[in-house]
């Protein structure tokens, strides 16, 4: 396994001097140099053929013992030197100070294609930011993530990526209910890869230890290699940089919007600086549309991270953001602008996703109207998100939307007549607003196949999926990989996946609500 290494990131970044692996507060540094614990007995349960060729590795050396090595923390590759990167984060509101890779380790850089890449473990072990706890994953919430990151991927949602999958062979002490009952689960790493793993909090902390020193350099280096259209290390130039990250913020979040995915965790510590979807913890995909539903059970009092709040918590990240800025700039009004500007390309963004989720490619004064109407209709019953939408690109006359409705409502015997009612005067208004666009219906179904997914990764599938690899049984893992890589295409034998959340799955755990527990 050859990798055209690179190590930009640790040469021209500070590194933390002290190289014991201590927990500690760590100043002045962006990082700090730490080696992946070795494990047990590693097992690469899966592997991403697709992300494993981005980086020049090819699918013999997937299987390679190297291979298992290197993305379980075993060995490290020659001419690298593995690192935790330092960071603090806004929590639930709340500053929470120096967080850090608790349990992430980055291995190396490696360049190909033009690409450059950033491969990192999770689960490898302690870091000097592992602060109380053990710096280990567990199976199930690798599992989760493995997965839904390359499904993001599939689906056009800006993302980190998974490499591989593995057991550690160690056993990891969890309380997943955090109700006084812990036990041991199977230990577990993923190595995921992206184009940088920097957040918010990598620059919230440099400006709250008033080392504006290190905030330039960081926020040098960010422009330099990940924003090239900047100009320079101006007073401009930083300004520029916030309003990439706005715009690449609130790309992110409408694509969260249009596939129904709910982070559940959008601390600041888990913001991209590039836009990306980060640190996938107990994130959930809606199956009733509901703009009050978060899978967070740590947050079900004030549902803070909420669906419909996620384009509201993104500007007030990018608010703290503004703030950790502002000593490079020093002057709040070109970055209150970029926020206030935030809102106003939300409505517009917003608008733009749902019409085309409508199949509507042109405007119309009332759509806002029609679109109000459709989420009001929505929320009216349990109705399924991914099996509406999709099913909509079929909407010809009246009883073909009788035919969307009964398949994507949860309980579709005792439908109040209001309901029938108002969905009866939507889908007419929706029928005349479809005469106005130049389409045919055959090229409308196909825009909008291409947008409203047929396949997501329910909660209750990666739960199947969790089950039966506890039962040391991966296949489920794989048909899960393959399906999402095809999100928008129709897959036949793959229809028992487009339906309703089965009613067992309602309350179960890991199926509706997720604690933190990972
Ligand atoms: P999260 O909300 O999962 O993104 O994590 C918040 C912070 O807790 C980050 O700094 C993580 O690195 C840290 N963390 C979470 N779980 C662990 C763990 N098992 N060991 C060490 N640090 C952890
Ligand atoms: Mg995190």
């Amino acid at each position: 396994m050859k990798l055209n290494i690179k190590n930009i990131f640790i040469n021209e970044l500070p590194a933390d001097p002290d190289t014991e692996n201590s927990i500690r507060q760590v100043e002045k540094a962006v990082f700090s140099f730490v080696t992946p614990k070795k494990t047990a007995k590693s097992k690469v349960i899966h592997s991403s053929i697709e992300m494993a060729s981005e980086l020049g590795i090819s699918t013999k050396e997937i299987s390679s013992n190297y291979f298992k090595n290197i993305v379980t923390g075993n060995q490290v590759y020659p001419e690298t030197k593995p690192y935790a990167m330092c960071y603090a984060g806004h929590q639930f509101g709340n500053w929470a100070g120096q967080l850090g890779d608790g349990r992430a380790i980055n291995l190396f850089e490696v360049e190909h294609n033009s690409k450059n890449w950033k491969v990192q473990l999770k689960g490898a072990g302690e870091t000097p930011y592992s602060r109380n706890a053990d710096g280990l994953a567990v199976l199930r919430s690798s599992i989760r993530e493995y997965l839904c990151s390359e499904a993001m991927f599939h689906l056009g949602v800006p993302t980190t990526r998974a490499l591989s999958l593995s057991l550690t062979g160690d056993q990891v002490m969890r309380d997943v209910l955090y109700d006084g009952n812990p036990a041991l689960e199977k230990g577990a790493i993923v190595s995921r890869v992206a184009p940088s793993f920097l957040r918010f909090g990598n620059y919230e902390i440099f400006a709250a230890r008033n080392d504006l020193k290190n905030l330039k350099i960081l926020v040098d280096y960010t422009i330099k290699y990940h924003f090239p259209n900047i100009d320079s290390s101006s007073k401009e130039g930083y300004i520029n940089f916030f309003k990439y990250v706005s715009n690449r913020t609130l790309e992110m979040i409408i694509h969260w919007q249009r596939v129904g995915f709910v982070h559940g965790v959008m601390n600041t510590d888990n913001m991209s600086i590039l836009g990306l979807t980060i640190d996938y913890g107990p994130y959930g995909w809606l199956e009733d549309f509901n703009f009050g539903w978060t899978p967070n059970t740590t947050d079900n009092q004030n549902k803070r991270y909420r669906y419909g709040n996620q384009p509201n918590i993104g500007l007030w990240n990018l608010h703290q953001l503004a703030n950790a800025l502002y000593p490079l700039i020093e002057e709040a009004k070109p970055l209150e602008d970029i926020l206030n500007q935030y809102k106003v390309d939300f409505k517009i963004k917003s608008l733009q996703m749902m019409q085309s989720k409508l199949g509507l490619f042109t405007n119309d004064d009332d759509d806002l109207n029609l679109i109000q109407q459709l989420e009001d209709n929505l929320h009216l019953e349990e109705t399924d998100m991914t099996i509406f939408f999709r099913l909509l690109s079929d909407f010809t006359d009246l009883p073909s939307s009788l035919e969307i409705m009964s398949a994507a409502v949860y309980k579709s015997n005792n439908i109040p007549k209001d309901f029938k009612k108002k969905w009866g005067n939507w889908f007419s208004l929706y029928s005349k607003r479809l005469l106005k666009e130049s389409f045919s219906h055959r090229q409308r179904k196909q825009k909008m196949d291409a947008i409203n997914p047929k396949y997501v990764l329910r909660n209750y599938m990666a739960q199947l999926a969790i089950e039966s690899a506890n039962e040391e049984d991966y296949s489920l893992i794989d048909e899960l990989f393959q399906l999402l890589k095809n999100p928008y295409s129709e897959q036949p034998k793959n229809q028992k996946w487009f339906a309703k959340r089965p009613e067992w799955a309602r309350d179960k755990v890991g199926c509706s609500t997720l604690s933190c527990s990972s």
